[in-house]
C-alpha cells in the first residue's frame, strides 16, 4: 500500500503543505525542550505530546530507523542560576534533579524518548563556532564582553513572524543597553561574573544567550538545514526568529528548517498557562497529588484530553475535560476484553494514519477510535491504535513486554532455572487476555507473586524451626538483590536493594 501523503501547516508559509523531507532515509526534527530549573507545567506538556505524536507518525511513515528527533535540555539559563542560589544547591544538582523529574513526567505522558536529548552546556564549543562565523560575516559584533547579533544586517529578518522591524520594536520588550548598536539586536554571548557559570571564549569568560543554543544543538545533531522545527506558538518570536537569523547567517543558507510547526496554548480562563502568571499546574502534581478533582490522574488521561483538540487550537484547562477523557479511556480499555498484550503490535489503522497525516488531526483520529470500540470485531485494531497514540501503557505492548522482561532479569541476579521459570510466567501473562481496565502492573505482579511464594515457604520453615532452610531462602533472595525484613507482627516484607 502506498504511503499516505503527510500534510503539515507550516508557520513559515502560513499554509498547509505536503511534507517532503530533504532525505526520506533520514527525516530530521528539532523541538525546543525544557529549561530545567523547575517542574514542567501541563502547558509545557502540550508540545511534548503533540510532537511525540508527530514523531510516532513519522516513524510509521518513514520507518523508525529513518527518523531523528532531537529535543534539547536547556541547562544554562539565568533562571537556573537564581533558583540554585535560592535553594542553596549547586547548578548541577538543580539541573540533574529537575531533569530527572522531567524525564519521569514525559514518560508518564506516554511519550517515546526522543532520539537525542542534547544539553546546552555540552555544546558551548559549537555556540562559540557559530558566533565566530557571524562576526566574520558581519552579522554580529562584540562590545563590552557581549556579542550581539546585528539584526539590520539580515535582509529578511522577521520572515517567520511576519513582522516589520517597527512592529517588532513596538511589540517586544526591548532591553536598552549602551553596548547595543540597534534596539532589536539580541545577545549571543554575555560576560559572567565570578559566581555565575561561565566558559572561556574569545570575548572573555561568559555564557551564551538564550537563542544560540538551539542553533548550535540542531546544527550538531541535524546539520545546517533540516526538515521540521517545532515548539509552542509563543516561541515564534523572538526565539525561533532569532534561531533562523543565527543559523541562516552563520551557514549561508536560505532556510534553517523547511517546516516550522507550533502548538497552541493550554489556557486558564482565556490566558496562557505560564510560570510568570502563576496560573500553572505542574505535570508532577497532576500525576501524584489529589489536588485536582480529588484524585491522581494517569498521564494518558491528560494526553487524551489534549489530543482531542487540534494541536493549533487553544485548549481551556478544566478538570471536567480530564473526567471526560478518563471515562473514554476506561470504556475503550474495557472494550479490549479478549486482546492479550502479545497481540498488540502498535501498528495503527490506516484510517487513523490518514487522519493524523492531515496536519495531525488528533480529534478525528480519536473519534475514529471511539467509533471502532463499538465494533466487537476490531478489538485488536483498537488496541493497536491506542498503543500507537501512546494511550495504552507501554507495558501492554509487545515491545513493552520485552523491555520489562529485560528489566526483570537484569534487576535480579537470577539463575538460569529462575529465568526460565519467570519467562514462562511472563509468557502466560502476555498471551492471556489481560483486564486492561484495571491497569495492574504485571511486572510488579510477577515480582511480588514470586517473592510472596518464597516468603511464605520461608515463614513455614521458621515456624517449624528449620533455620537452615529459612536462611537459605534469605540468602537466595539476597543474591537476587532482594532484602527481607522480618517484622514484629510475624510478617516479612521485602525491598529491592540498589
Ligand atoms: P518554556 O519552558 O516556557 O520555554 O516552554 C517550553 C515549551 O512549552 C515551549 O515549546 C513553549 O512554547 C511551550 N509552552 C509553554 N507554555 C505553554 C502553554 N500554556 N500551552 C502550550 N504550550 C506551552
Ligand atoms: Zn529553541
Amino acid at each position: 500500500m502506498s504511503t499516505p501523503a503527510l500534510k503539515i501547516y507550516n508557520t513559515l508559509t502560513r499554509t498547509k503543505e505536503e511534507f517532503r523531507p530533504i532525505d526520506p532515509a533520514h527525516v530530521r526534527m528539532y523541538v525546543c525542550g525544557p529549561t530545567v530549573y523547575d517542574y514542567a507545567h501541563i502547558g509545557n506538556a502540550r508540545p511534548l505530546i503533540v510532537f511525540d505524536v508527530l514523531f510516532r507518525l513519522l516513524r510509521h511513515l518513514y520507518g523508525a530507523e529513518h527518523v531523528t528527533y532531537v529535543r534539547n535540555i536547556t541547562d544554562v539559563d539565568d533562571k537556573i542560576n537564581a533558583r540554585a542560589a535560592e535553594r542553596g544547591i549547586s547548578i548541577r544538582e538543580l539541573t540533574e534533579e529537575t531533569n530527572e523529574v522531567f524525564q519521569q513526567d514525559v514518560k508518564a505522558l506516554g511519550c517515546l524518548e526522543p532520539t537525542m536529548q542534547p544539553r546546552a552546556t555540552e555544546h558551548i564549543a559549537q555556540m562559540i563556532a557559530i558566533i565566530e562565523r557571524l562576526i566574520a560575516s558581519g552579522h554580529a559584533y562584540a562590545a563590552d564582553g557581549h556579542v550581539l547579533f546585528d539584526v539590520p544586517s539580515m535582509q529578511n529578518y522577521g520572515r517567520l513572524s511576519r513582522r516589520s522591524l517597527d512592529e517588532m520594536l513596538a511589540g517586544a520588550r526591548v532591553d536598552v543597553a549602551p553596548y547595543k548598536r540597534g534596539d532589536m539586536d539580541f545577545v549571543l554571548w554575555k560576560p559572567s561574573k565570578e559566581n555565575e557559570p561561565g566558559w572561556d571564549s574569545p570575548w572573555g569568560r561568559g555564557r551564551p544567550g538564550w537563542h544560540i543554543e538551539c542553533s548550535a544543538m540542531s546544527w550538531a545533531h541535524l546539520g545546517e538545514t533540516f526538515d521540521i522545527h517545532g515548539g509552542g506558538i509563543d516561541l515564534v518570536f523572538p526565539h525561533h526568529e532569532n534561531e533562523i537569523a543565527q543559523s541562516c547567517c552563520a551557514f549561508g543558507q536560505d532556510v534553517m528548517a523547511n517546516y516550522w510547526m507550533h502548538n497552541g496554548f493550554l489556557q486558564v480562563e482565556g490566558e496562557k498557562m505560564s510560570k510568570s502568571l502563576g496560573n500553572f499546574i505542574t505535570i508532577h502534581e497532576l500525576l501524584h497529588t489529589e489536588k485536582f478533582g480529588g484524585r491522581k490522574w494517569p498521564g494518558e488521561v491528560l494526553r487524551l484530553a489534549m489530543l482531542r483538540t487540534h494541536y493549533r487550537q487553544p485548549i481551556d484547562w478544566t478538570v471536567k475535560a480530564l473526567e471526560e477523557a478518563d471515562i473514554n479511556l476506561q470504556t475503550w480499555r474495557r472494550s479490549l476484553g479478549n486482546v492479550s498484550p502479545r497481540d498488540i503490535t502498535g501498528i495503527p489503522d490506516r484510517r487513523v494514519v490518514l487522519a493524523l497525516a492531515d496536519d495531525l488531526n488528533g480529534h478525528e483520529a480519536i473519534q475514529l477510535i471511539g467509533s471502532m470500540t463499538e465494533d466487537a470485531s476490531s478489538q485488536v485494531d483498537v488496541a493497536n491504535n491506542l498503543a500507537f497514540l501512546g494511550l495504552l501503557p507501554h507495558r501492554y505492548t509487545q515491545r513493552g513486554f520485552q523491555e520489562a522482561m529485560e528489566r526483570i532479569t537484569n534487576k535480579f541476579q537470577m539463575q538460569e532455572s529462575q529465568i526460565e521459570d519467570w519467562t514462562a510466567k511472563w509468557n502466560k501473562f502476555a498471551s492471556s487476555p489481560v483486564n486492561l481496565g484495571e491497569l495492574s502492573d504485571i511486572e510488579d505482579a510477577i515480582t511480588s507473586d514470586d517473592l510472596n511464594t518464597r516468603i511464605e515457604v520461608r515463614l513455614a520453615a521458621r515456624a517449624s524451626k528449620n533455620w537452615a532452610e529459612s536462611d537459605r531462602i534469605r540468602d537466595e533472595l539476597a543474591a537476587m538483590g532482594i532484602a527481607l525484613k522480618d517484622n514484629k507482627d510475624g510478617t516479612t516484607t521485602w525491598e529491592v536493594k540498589r
